[in-house]
Protein backbone atom coordinates (compact mmCIF):
# COMPACT_ATOMS: atom_id res chain seq x y z
CA UNK A 1 0.00 0.00 0.00
CA UNK A 2 1.08 3.45 -1.17
CA UNK A 3 1.84 5.95 1.95
CA UNK A 4 -0.44 8.94 3.02
CA UNK A 5 1.04 11.94 1.79
CA UNK A 6 2.26 14.05 5.05
CA UNK A 7 1.84 17.73 5.42
CA UNK A 8 4.06 19.93 7.67
CA UNK A 9 1.38 22.19 9.49
CA UNK A 10 0.47 23.73 12.41
CA UNK A 11 4.40 22.53 13.70
CA UNK A 12 3.34 18.83 13.53
CA UNK A 13 3.77 16.03 10.76
CA UNK A 14 0.25 14.94 9.67
CA UNK A 15 -1.55 13.41 6.32
CA UNK A 16 -2.15 15.94 4.32
CA UNK A 17 -6.11 16.00 3.72
CA UNK A 18 -5.96 16.32 7.68
CA UNK A 19 -4.27 19.75 6.86
CA UNK A 20 -7.20 22.09 6.16
CA UNK A 21 -7.73 26.12 6.11
CA UNK A 22 -10.81 27.96 6.87
CA UNK A 23 -12.83 29.96 3.99
CA UNK A 24 -11.70 33.53 5.36
CA UNK A 25 -8.15 32.79 4.78
CA UNK A 26 -6.84 36.03 2.99
CA UNK A 27 -4.09 33.92 0.51
CA UNK A 28 -7.47 32.19 -0.49
CA UNK A 29 -8.84 35.32 -1.50
CA UNK A 30 -6.25 37.67 -2.78
CA UNK A 31 -3.28 34.50 -3.72
CA UNK A 32 -0.99 36.70 -1.06
CA UNK A 33 1.60 33.45 -0.66
CA UNK A 34 4.74 32.34 -1.97
CA UNK A 35 5.50 28.73 -2.60
CA UNK A 36 8.32 26.47 -3.82
CA UNK A 37 8.28 22.87 -6.21
CA UNK A 38 11.38 20.79 -5.08
CA UNK A 39 12.01 17.95 -6.28
CA UNK A 40 13.13 14.65 -4.80
CA UNK A 41 14.60 11.78 -6.76
CA UNK A 42 15.10 7.91 -5.91
CA UNK A 43 17.79 6.19 -6.41
CA UNK A 44 17.18 2.51 -7.10
CA UNK A 45 20.56 1.61 -6.84
CA UNK A 46 21.73 3.25 -3.99
CA UNK A 47 17.84 3.19 -2.16
CA UNK A 48 18.06 6.58 -1.05
CA UNK A 49 15.97 9.85 -2.14
CA UNK A 50 18.17 12.62 -3.22
CA UNK A 51 16.35 16.35 -2.21
CA UNK A 52 17.86 19.09 -5.31
CA UNK A 53 19.04 22.23 -4.21
CA UNK A 54 16.41 22.65 -1.22
CA UNK A 55 18.45 25.17 0.09
CA UNK A 56 18.82 27.49 -2.83
CA UNK A 57 14.92 27.02 -3.02
CA UNK A 58 13.86 27.95 0.12
CA UNK A 59 16.25 31.14 0.63
CA UNK A 60 14.12 32.14 -2.80
CA UNK A 61 10.94 31.25 -1.07
CA UNK A 62 12.35 33.78 1.97
CA UNK A 63 12.73 36.16 -0.45
CA UNK A 64 8.85 35.81 -1.70
CA UNK A 65 8.31 35.91 1.95
CA UNK A 66 9.96 39.06 2.62
CA UNK A 67 8.70 40.59 -0.47
CA UNK A 68 5.53 39.77 1.25
CA UNK A 69 6.33 40.88 4.31
CA UNK A 70 6.21 37.69 6.41
CA UNK A 71 7.69 36.56 9.08
CA UNK A 72 8.95 33.03 8.21
CA UNK A 73 9.36 30.81 11.47
CA UNK A 74 12.66 28.73 10.34
CA UNK A 75 15.40 30.01 8.19
CA UNK A 76 15.93 28.86 5.12
CA UNK A 77 18.51 25.78 6.83
CA UNK A 78 15.68 24.35 9.29
CA UNK A 79 13.14 24.14 6.64
CA UNK A 80 15.60 21.83 4.66
CA UNK A 81 16.09 20.11 8.02
CA UNK A 82 11.98 19.87 7.97
CA UNK A 83 12.26 18.76 4.52
CA UNK A 84 14.32 16.09 5.31
CA UNK A 85 12.32 15.11 8.19
CA UNK A 86 8.93 15.18 5.73
CA UNK A 87 10.64 12.59 3.52
CA UNK A 88 11.96 10.12 5.76
CA UNK A 89 8.42 10.49 7.38
CA UNK A 90 6.53 9.81 4.27
CA UNK A 91 8.53 6.73 3.63
CA UNK A 92 7.85 6.76 -0.22
CA UNK A 93 10.69 5.20 -3.24
CA UNK A 94 9.76 6.70 -5.64
CA UNK A 95 10.44 10.81 -7.05
CA UNK A 96 8.52 13.05 -4.98
CA UNK A 97 7.47 16.92 -5.00
CA UNK A 98 7.93 18.88 -2.20
CA UNK A 99 5.56 22.15 -2.41
CA UNK A 100 6.40 24.69 0.71
CA UNK A 101 3.86 27.53 0.72
CA UNK A 102 4.37 30.36 2.85
CA UNK A 103 0.61 31.86 3.16
CA UNK A 104 -1.41 35.09 4.64
CA UNK A 105 -3.49 32.85 6.92
CA UNK A 106 -5.44 35.55 8.87
CA UNK A 107 -9.27 35.40 8.33
CA UNK A 108 -9.66 38.40 7.30
CA UNK A 109 -11.23 38.84 3.48
CA UNK A 110 -11.63 42.66 3.73
CA UNK A 111 -7.94 44.08 4.64
CA UNK A 112 -4.90 44.86 2.04
CA UNK A 113 -2.57 45.59 4.38
CA UNK A 114 0.15 43.20 4.67
CA UNK A 115 1.68 44.24 7.86
CA UNK A 116 -1.91 43.83 10.07
CA UNK A 117 -2.01 40.15 8.61
CA UNK A 118 -0.83 37.10 10.29
CA UNK A 119 0.93 34.08 7.91
CA UNK A 120 2.02 30.43 8.39
CA UNK A 121 3.42 27.84 6.26
CA UNK A 122 3.11 24.15 5.20
CA UNK A 123 5.27 21.78 3.67
CA UNK A 124 3.79 18.84 1.62
CA UNK A 125 5.09 16.05 -0.12
CA UNK A 126 3.28 13.77 -3.14
CA UNK A 127 4.82 11.22 -4.94
CA UNK A 128 5.58 12.91 -8.56
CA UNK A 129 6.11 11.20 -12.01
CA UNK A 130 7.04 13.35 -15.03
CA UNK A 131 5.51 17.05 -15.75
CA UNK A 132 5.78 16.81 -19.60
CA UNK A 133 4.88 13.84 -20.63
CA UNK A 134 6.46 14.06 -24.31
CA UNK A 135 10.03 14.30 -25.25
CA UNK A 136 10.07 17.15 -27.20
CA UNK A 137 7.78 20.23 -26.56
CA UNK A 138 5.08 22.07 -29.11
CA UNK A 139 4.82 25.40 -27.84
CA UNK A 140 2.84 28.46 -28.65
CA UNK A 141 3.94 32.22 -28.13
CA UNK A 142 1.55 33.26 -25.44
CA UNK A 143 -1.04 36.25 -26.38
CA UNK A 144 -0.56 36.95 -22.66
CA UNK A 145 2.71 38.62 -21.95
CA UNK A 146 4.69 37.47 -18.74
CA UNK A 147 4.12 39.78 -15.65
CA UNK A 148 6.31 42.83 -15.53
CA UNK A 149 8.11 43.86 -12.14
CA UNK A 150 6.64 47.29 -12.24
CA UNK A 151 3.10 45.43 -11.56
CA UNK A 152 4.23 42.34 -9.17
CA UNK A 153 7.70 40.79 -8.50
CA UNK A 154 8.22 37.81 -11.43
CA UNK A 155 11.38 36.72 -9.59
CA UNK A 156 9.82 35.20 -6.78
CA UNK A 157 7.04 32.39 -7.12
CA UNK A 158 4.27 34.63 -5.72
CA UNK A 159 0.92 32.43 -5.81
CA UNK A 160 -1.42 35.24 -7.43
CA UNK A 161 1.55 36.02 -10.12
CA UNK A 162 1.00 32.56 -11.26
CA UNK A 163 -2.81 33.24 -12.91
CA UNK A 164 -0.06 34.74 -15.46
CA UNK A 165 1.14 31.44 -16.15
CA UNK A 166 -2.14 29.54 -15.65
CA UNK A 167 -3.90 31.67 -18.42
CA UNK A 168 -1.09 30.98 -20.88
CA UNK A 169 -0.77 27.23 -20.13
CA UNK A 170 -4.37 26.67 -20.62
CA UNK A 171 -4.79 28.69 -23.53
CA UNK A 172 -1.92 27.06 -25.05
CA UNK A 173 -3.15 23.49 -24.13
CA UNK A 174 -6.48 23.82 -25.19
CA UNK A 175 -4.70 25.32 -28.54
CA UNK A 176 -3.39 22.04 -29.09
CA UNK A 177 0.30 22.86 -27.96
CA UNK A 178 2.61 21.67 -25.20
CA UNK A 179 3.57 24.99 -23.24
CA UNK A 180 3.23 28.61 -23.71
CA UNK A 181 6.47 30.97 -24.20
CA UNK A 182 5.78 34.29 -22.76
CA UNK A 183 6.92 37.61 -24.46
CA UNK A 184 7.77 40.44 -21.78
CA UNK A 185 6.55 43.79 -22.01
CA UNK A 186 9.34 45.14 -24.10
CA UNK A 187 9.12 42.05 -26.50
CA UNK A 188 11.42 39.84 -25.99
CA UNK A 189 11.68 36.32 -25.01
CA UNK A 190 10.78 35.61 -21.17
CA UNK A 191 10.44 32.33 -20.75
CA UNK A 192 8.05 29.18 -20.36
CA UNK A 193 4.93 29.32 -17.75
CA UNK A 194 6.86 26.83 -15.54
CA UNK A 195 10.45 26.81 -17.59
CA UNK A 196 13.33 29.24 -18.37
CA UNK A 197 14.45 29.00 -21.98
CA UNK A 198 17.81 28.44 -23.96
CA UNK A 199 18.69 28.96 -27.44
CA UNK A 200 21.65 26.91 -29.27
CA UNK A 201 22.49 28.79 -32.40
CA UNK A 202 26.20 28.13 -34.05
CA UNK A 203 27.40 26.30 -30.17
CA UNK A 204 26.67 29.21 -28.53
CA UNK A 205 24.12 29.26 -25.66
CA UNK A 206 21.68 32.32 -24.91
CA UNK A 207 19.27 32.89 -22.36
CA UNK A 208 17.17 36.00 -21.62
CA UNK A 209 18.95 37.92 -18.38
CA UNK A 210 17.03 38.29 -14.94
CA UNK A 211 15.97 41.79 -16.17
CA UNK A 212 13.77 39.94 -18.60
CA UNK A 213 10.68 39.49 -15.59
CA UNK A 214 12.15 36.07 -15.60
CA UNK A 215 12.07 33.96 -12.15
CA UNK A 216 16.09 33.46 -11.63
CA UNK A 217 15.40 29.28 -12.36
CA UNK A 218 17.41 26.77 -10.00
CA UNK A 219 17.26 24.43 -12.92
CA UNK A 220 19.04 27.58 -14.99
CA UNK A 221 21.76 28.50 -12.80
CA UNK A 222 22.63 24.24 -13.25
CA UNK A 223 22.68 24.18 -16.69
CA UNK A 224 24.69 27.42 -16.96
CA UNK A 225 27.02 25.94 -14.84
CA UNK A 226 27.50 22.28 -16.37
CA UNK A 227 27.56 23.74 -19.93
CA UNK A 228 30.71 26.09 -18.82
CA UNK A 229 32.29 23.13 -16.46
CA UNK A 230 31.68 20.15 -18.76
CA UNK A 231 30.63 21.41 -22.09
CA UNK A 232 33.13 24.28 -22.10
CA UNK A 233 29.92 26.59 -23.61
CA UNK A 234 29.70 29.77 -21.71
CA UNK A 235 25.95 31.31 -21.65
CA UNK A 236 25.28 34.76 -22.58
CA UNK A 237 22.53 36.38 -21.06
CA UNK A 238 21.06 39.13 -23.11
CA UNK A 239 17.28 39.84 -24.65
CA UNK A 240 16.35 37.60 -27.69
CA UNK A 241 13.62 38.27 -29.67
CA UNK A 242 10.97 36.23 -30.81
CA UNK A 243 12.62 35.46 -34.05
CA UNK A 244 15.85 34.31 -32.99
CA UNK A 245 13.70 30.96 -31.28
CA UNK A 246 12.32 30.11 -35.06
CA UNK A 247 15.78 30.32 -36.64
CA UNK A 248 17.67 28.09 -33.68
CA UNK A 249 19.39 25.41 -34.40
CA UNK A 250 18.14 24.19 -30.55
CA UNK A 251 15.54 25.70 -28.17
CA UNK A 252 15.14 24.36 -25.03
CA UNK A 253 13.22 25.02 -21.82
CA UNK A 254 15.00 24.14 -17.93
CA UNK A 255 12.69 24.13 -14.44
CA UNK A 256 12.29 22.01 -11.56
CA UNK A 257 8.72 19.80 -12.76
CA UNK A 258 10.10 20.10 -16.46
CA UNK A 259 13.63 19.36 -16.45
CA UNK A 260 15.63 20.22 -19.63
CA UNK A 261 13.41 19.95 -22.68
CA UNK A 262 13.41 20.07 -26.17
CA UNK A 263 11.34 22.62 -28.06
CA UNK A 264 10.46 20.84 -31.29
CA UNK A 265 8.28 23.71 -32.63
CA UNK A 266 7.22 27.54 -31.75
CA UNK A 267 4.11 28.33 -33.38
CA UNK A 268 4.10 25.59 -36.04
CA UNK A 269 7.53 26.19 -37.02
CA UNK A 270 10.64 23.66 -36.40
CA UNK A 271 13.22 24.14 -34.25
CA UNK A 272 16.18 22.84 -36.30
CA UNK A 273 14.73 19.37 -37.34
CA UNK A 274 12.05 19.57 -34.63
CA UNK A 275 13.24 16.17 -32.50
CA UNK A 276 15.47 18.49 -30.08
CA UNK A 277 19.82 18.92 -30.98
CA UNK A 278 23.26 17.25 -29.51
CA UNK A 279 24.00 20.36 -27.11
CA UNK A 280 19.75 19.75 -25.31
CA UNK A 281 21.12 16.29 -24.94
CA UNK A 282 24.50 16.62 -23.55
CA UNK A 283 22.98 18.93 -20.92
CA UNK A 284 20.02 16.76 -20.48
CA UNK A 285 22.16 13.85 -20.11
CA UNK A 286 23.83 15.50 -17.23
CA UNK A 287 21.13 17.40 -15.46
CA UNK A 288 19.28 14.02 -14.95
CA UNK A 289 22.43 12.37 -13.84
CA UNK A 290 22.75 15.13 -11.26
CA UNK A 291 19.46 14.97 -9.82
CA UNK A 292 19.66 11.25 -8.56
CA UNK A 293 23.04 12.23 -7.24
CA UNK A 294 24.83 10.04 -9.82
CA UNK A 295 27.30 13.11 -10.38
CA UNK A 296 29.98 13.32 -7.37
CA UNK A 297 30.74 16.89 -8.11
CA UNK A 298 27.62 17.91 -8.04
CA UNK A 299 26.40 15.45 -5.16
CA UNK A 300 26.40 18.68 -2.82
CA UNK A 301 23.45 20.18 -4.75
CA UNK A 302 21.84 16.75 -3.86
CA UNK A 303 20.61 15.99 0.09
CA UNK A 304 20.23 12.30 1.00
CA UNK A 305 17.23 10.75 2.79
CA UNK A 306 17.11 7.07 3.35
CA UNK A 307 13.02 6.77 3.68
CA UNK A 308 11.27 5.27 6.95
CA UNK A 309 10.21 1.19 6.17
CA UNK A 310 6.96 2.09 7.07
CA UNK A 311 5.33 5.79 6.52
CA UNK A 312 5.45 7.22 10.16
CA UNK A 313 3.00 10.07 11.32
N1 LIG B 1 9.96 30.08 -14.61
C1 LIG B 1 8.78 29.88 -14.00
C2 LIG B 1 7.67 30.84 -14.27
C3 LIG B 1 8.60 28.78 -13.16
O1 LIG B 1 7.43 28.57 -12.55
C4 LIG B 1 9.66 27.88 -12.95
C5 LIG B 1 9.48 26.69 -12.06
N2 LIG B 1 9.81 26.97 -10.72
C6 LIG B 1 10.89 28.14 -13.60
C7 LIG B 1 11.00 29.24 -14.43
C8 LIG B 1 12.08 27.25 -13.39
O2 LIG B 1 12.60 27.46 -12.10
P1 LIG B 1 13.36 26.29 -11.33
O3 LIG B 1 14.39 25.80 -12.25
O4 LIG B 1 13.91 26.95 -10.12
O5 LIG B 1 12.33 25.26 -11.01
Amino acid sequence: MSPTPLAYFGGEFIPANEAKVGIMTHALHYGTAVFEGIRCNWNEEEEKLFIFRPLDHFKRLAEGASILRMKLPHTPEELVRLTVELVERSGYREDMYIRPLAYKSALRVANLKLHELDDDLTIIGVPFGSYIDVPVVRCMTASWRRIDETMMPPRVKLSAGYVNSILAKTDAVLAGFDEAIFLNNDGKVAEGSGENLFVVKDGALVTPPLTANILPGITRSCVMQMAKDELGIETVERPIGRAELYLADEVFLTGTAAHVTPMGELDHRLIGDGKGGPITKSIQDLYFKAIRGALPKYRDWCVEVIPAPLAKV
